[in-house]
């Protein structure tokens, strides 16, 4: 099986400005598709350092995918390294600076400048992978029996060129039969120490936990179905109590596909997560089968205007409160008529907070065909972004328990 390498290039990669999107995307990619990434190395510009990198790199791998460095500006030196690391001159490829000529035409920028000329060169020897997105082409290129490609640095570039032509290069055609349990409530070290049997490491069979805010995925690996199969079902029964559901990475994936099968439509209400509830719903391709509405209701009026809630609750006891979120969902449930509504109201911090309303309080409902039922948690002073992505997180749990799918 083909061994692979990821090289991230780029200054901005290195000095925070930019967060790598490209590697954890191409590795996800691969291993959807069965095949594993053995590094991952991210470096800067200069030239030296990718020639010798690629170097260092393909000792230990047969295939090094490039991303980033191959615009048309001085600092963009990949086509150059890993022309030099062949020992091949760069070439026209006769097609791409007639598609740049056409492309600025089009979208109405003159001419392009001479400084685009150098997106036309690849390695001698290189095929071109063409780029539907951009004007830089990237190439692949072998070299002593093993392979290099350089795909652009834009994430969005990236990926489309990634799909398309690298990854049928590399994919076995048979992907490896994976499924992933989604858990939540137990924190990681715990569900880890009960599921340690099932993650010694194994040729045949891989179980890995991550943890995104207060849910954990479980994913199995095997080398078959049946496998795979009889695996999950130790790793489910283990984590019975807190599991939630199994076929998606994420909650919000989840929930949209449950609620799509039980042919419910979801309404929410959101005041200190500020629609990151819907924000992240909406990621879901298929989300507008199952969302009927958001409102980000922030203020004391907007709960008021929008959700009818009345005066003397937020009088008496607050935004914060379960009378004031039971309001919310009754309010919601009003003006949507939707089966399934969700509404969350805290305090994200770091201000807002008091001896009976500390920082980290929050309050949710839900209500489901019509029955509310409120909760609250206390996650503490864990700065204002933790908490909003955890209440958001705890409130997409708790609708995805509320399908009919839920445990199964
Ligand atoms: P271009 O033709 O746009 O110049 P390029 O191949 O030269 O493409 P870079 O110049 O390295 O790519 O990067 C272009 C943009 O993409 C920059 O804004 C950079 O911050 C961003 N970028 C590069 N690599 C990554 C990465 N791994 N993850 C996220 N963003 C990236
Ligand atoms: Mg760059």
């Amino acid at each position: 099986m083909t061994s692979i390498a990821l090289l991230l290039v780029g200054d901005e990669l290195l000095d925070g400005r930019t967060a790598d999107k490209n590697g954890a995307y191409f590795a996800g990619q691969l291993r959807e598709h069965g095949v594993a990434v053995s590094r991952i190395t991210t470096i800067g510009d200069p030239l030296a350092g990718i020639v010798a990198t690629i170097g260092d790199l393909l000792q230990a791998v047969d295939f090094v995918v490039i991303s980033g460095g191959i615009g048309p500006t001085a600092d963009d030196r990949t086509r150059e390294a890993v022309a030099r690391f062949a020992g091949v001159d760069l070439v026209d490829d006769g097609v791409t600076w007639d598609e740049i000529v056409q492309r600025f035409e089009k979208l109405g920028r003159g001419a392009p400048s001479e400084a685009n000329r150098v997106q036309a060169l690849i390695p001698r020897g290189a095929t071109r992978l063409p780029n539907p997105l951009g004007t830089a082409p990237g190439f692949v290129i072998k070299v002593g029996g093993k392979r290099v490609a350089s795909v652009p640095g834009v994430p969005s570039e990236a990926r489309r060129m990634f799909d398309d032509h690298v990854l049928p290069l590399l994919s076995t055609g048979s992907a490896i039969p994976q499924t992933t349990l989604l858990f939540a409530g137990v924190p990681e070290s715990k569900l880890g120490h009960l599921l340690a049997d099932e993650m010694v490491e194994r040729e045949e069979v891989r179980v890995g936990i991550t943890a995104s805010w207060s849910v954990l995925a479980v994913t199995v690996r095997a080398a078959d179905s049946a496998l795979l199969e009889s695996t999950c079902q130790r790793v489910r029964a283990i984590g019975a109590q807190w599991y939630v559901g199994a076929g998606a990475r994420r909650i919000e994936q989840l929930l949209v596909e449950r609620l799509r099968s039980d042919r419910l439509d979801l309404s929410l209400a959101e005041s200190c997560t500020g629609g990151l509830v819907a924000s992240r719903i909406t990621g879901v391709p298929g989300a507008s089968e199952v969302l009927q509405e958001a409102y980000v209701t922030y203020s004391n009026a907007a709960k008021q205007r929008l959700l009818a809630v009345p005066a003397e609750v937020l009088e008496t006891h607050g935004a914060v409160s379960e009378a004031c979120v039971l309001a919310m969902v009754r309010g919601l449930v009003d003006r949507s008529g939707a089966a399934l509504a969700g509404v969350v109201s805290g305090i994200a911090g770091p201000g807002g907070g008091s001896a009976d309303k500390p920082v980290g309080l929050v309050h949710f409902a839900i209500a489901r065909s019509g029955v509310p039922e409120a909760w609250s948690r206390q996650y503490g002073d864990i700065g204002r972004e933790e908490v909003r992505q955890r209440a958001a997180t705890d409130l997409l749990v708790r609708l995805t328990r509320a399908t009919s799918q839920a445990g199964r």
